[in-house]
């Protein structure tokens, strides 16, 4: 067991506690870290980024599934939990990355590259809760990283302040992309979405789009291509031409699992589908010792109070299968 020794307030003697690392610091991570120590486990954050809160951090709409704060906004929410994960007595590293993870269930070896340098981390568990990404093309990311007027996925602080009486192209069917459509629309755009095949979004979103004469819903319709001109960009479709300021895809999302390359081959969960992590209902993966939680596993309602339960239960999990782990050595 890869143990830190430390005194409980009512026991005088030092005991090891559990180290469990924890990937990821958005809901399903901050929640894992709050529970692991509720449960007298040591936990460590690793977050690649320099915020703590996750994908919600960008999202400017009410949180409507969780209860308690109906009128704050998902940023409000995230900075909220934040600030709480902030007084907990943990490491968290930032802007860190695991480059390698070996071992096994009560001895692993994470090698992390830090602002400061690498460290080793020891743990006896690891909890993976690195969220989503948005799914994009290479063309689109090339575009994207020469215009700021091209937006791949939704929650920008842009499309909430800067999209105003103009003509923007939307590519995808879901949800995200009529929601976007509306909002878009109440700011006096005008828009075009365009499906490669039929829209899946939710019919009333669906509706909605198709009563408002500013948006322009358009399936099986693809532009044959996308060029930056001046500040525009241009989408052809056979002869015609058309150009607009802004270019935002919804595509939806793809799971974060490509730091488990760095997990030896034994290592690396079962992954479904779709790419998400295989979790049984204790959040527990293929490999033993491993967890995961949140949108990183194939969870039917990704959402934050799902991320927040399912942090809880792999705290909870790592906690219990040590201590069977243990009770069955002694005998
Ligand atoms: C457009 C949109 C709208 C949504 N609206 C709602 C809503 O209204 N209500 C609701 O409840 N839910 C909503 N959701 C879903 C909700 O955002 C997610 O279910 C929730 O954020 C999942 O939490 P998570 O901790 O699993 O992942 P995330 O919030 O994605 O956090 C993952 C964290 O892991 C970090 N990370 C990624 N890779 C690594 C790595 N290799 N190493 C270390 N750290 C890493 C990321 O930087 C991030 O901080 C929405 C989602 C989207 C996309």
């Amino acid at each position: 067991m890869a143990a830190v020794l430390v005194s409980a307030p009512d026991d005088n003697r030092a005991k090891p506690t559990m180290i469990v690392a924890i990937l990821g610091a958005g809901p399903a991570g901050m929640s894992c870290a709050n529970a692991c120590l509720s449960f007298g486990l040591t936990p460590i954050v690793i977050e690649q980024s320099n915020q703590i809160g996750g994908i919600q951090l960008g999202n400017f709409h009410p949180n409507l599934w969780l209860l308690g704060e109906p009128e704050e906004t998902g940023r409000e929410m995230s900075e909220r939990m934040a600030r709480h994960f902030a007084t907990l007595p943990l490491t968290c590293l930032r802007d860190s990355r695991v480059s390698r993870v070996s071992g096994a269930a009560g001895n692993f070896t994470l090698e992390v590259a830090t602002p400061s340098g690498k460290q080793s981390i020891h743990a006896d568990a690891i909890v993976i809760a690195t969220g989503t990404y948005p799914r994009s093309t290479p063309e689109l990311d090339a575009l994207a990283a020469q215009s700021d007027r091209v937006i791949v996925g939704p929650l920008s602080e842009s499309i909430r302040d800067d999209i105003r009486q103009a003509r923007v192209l939307i590519l995808g069917g879901g949800d995200n992309a009529l929601d976007h459509s509306l909002f878009l629309a109440e700011r006096g755009n005008q828009i075009r979405v365009c499906t490669r095949r039929r829209f899946s979004a939710r019919q009333p979103f669906q509706d909605e789009c198709n009563t408002n004469r500013l948006i322009e819903l358009r399936e099986n319709c693809s532009p044959d291509d996308l060029q930056l001109e001046d500040d525009h960009i241009v989408a052809t479709w056979g002869a015609i031409k058309v150009r607009y300021n802004w270019l935002l895809a919804m595509f939806g999302y793809l799971p974060n699992t490509q730091m488990l390359t760095c997990f030896t081959p034994e290592l690396r969960p079962a992954l479904g589908q779709g790419g998400h992590i295989l979790v049984d209902v204790w959040q527990r993966t293929s490999v033993t010792g491993i967890y995961a939680a949140g949108d990183v596993t194939d969870t039917p309602q990704p959402s934050v109070p799902t991320a927040l339960a399912q942090g809880l239960v792999a705290a909870r999990a790592a906690e219990r299968d040590a201590e069977q782990q243990a009770s069955s050595i002694l005998i």
